[in-house]
């Protein structure tokens, strides 16, 4: 199968994931997402885009690096090749919040952040986040009794 490799867009060497070949066109719309609003002050990580090649003219300050204002969703934590997983974030005064737009539907919909997803290599991040889907109504964590392990968390890296 072909694909398109995602690096580190900090240590640019590092596979973060590879991802199939129609991710960049159309018919990956259903799974790309942008991010419409974050209800998280102040950010903990700053999201940042992981390069497509190595010599992508996008990423050209691989030290800051480009804030990413898309996502894909990934459909097992297992799909990805080097990354590590910050603690759960519980945060009892505002909880981390995304919204995500849907880029064929655009259907907007809300996820709780659950752990930022880091580079395996070198560890900086973050470059996606493991997130629990809030229905529609739901804003806050309080709704969410248990969340079992990082297996039942949707993926979600920065493309
Ligand atoms: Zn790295």
């Amino acid at each position: 199968m072909t694909s398109t490799r995602y690096y580190c867009p900090f240590d640019c060497e590092t596979t973060i994931i590879k991802l199939p070949i129609e991710t960049d066109n159309d018919d990956g719309k259903s799974r790309r997402y942008n991010q419409a609003s974050l209800s998280i002050t102040p950010l903990p990580f700053k999201f940042i885009k992981c390069r497509r090649e190595v010599n992508d003219i996008d990423s050209v300050d691989a030290a800051s690096g480009i804030q990413a204002t898309q996502f894909y969703r990934v459909d097992s934590f297992w799909d990805f090749d080097n990354v590590g997983v910050s603690k759960p974030v519980i945060n009892i005064t505002s909880d981390q919040v995304i919204n995500l737009v849907r880029c064929d539907t655009n259907e907007s919909e809300n996820f709780l952040i659950y752990r930022y997803l880091t580079c395996g290599g070198c560890d900086k991040g973050a470059v996606g986040f493991g997130g629990v889907p809030l229905k529609k109504d739901v804003k806050s964590h309080a709704a969410i009794t248990v969340i079992a392990n990082a297996n039942d968390l949707i993926y979600f890296v920065t493309v």
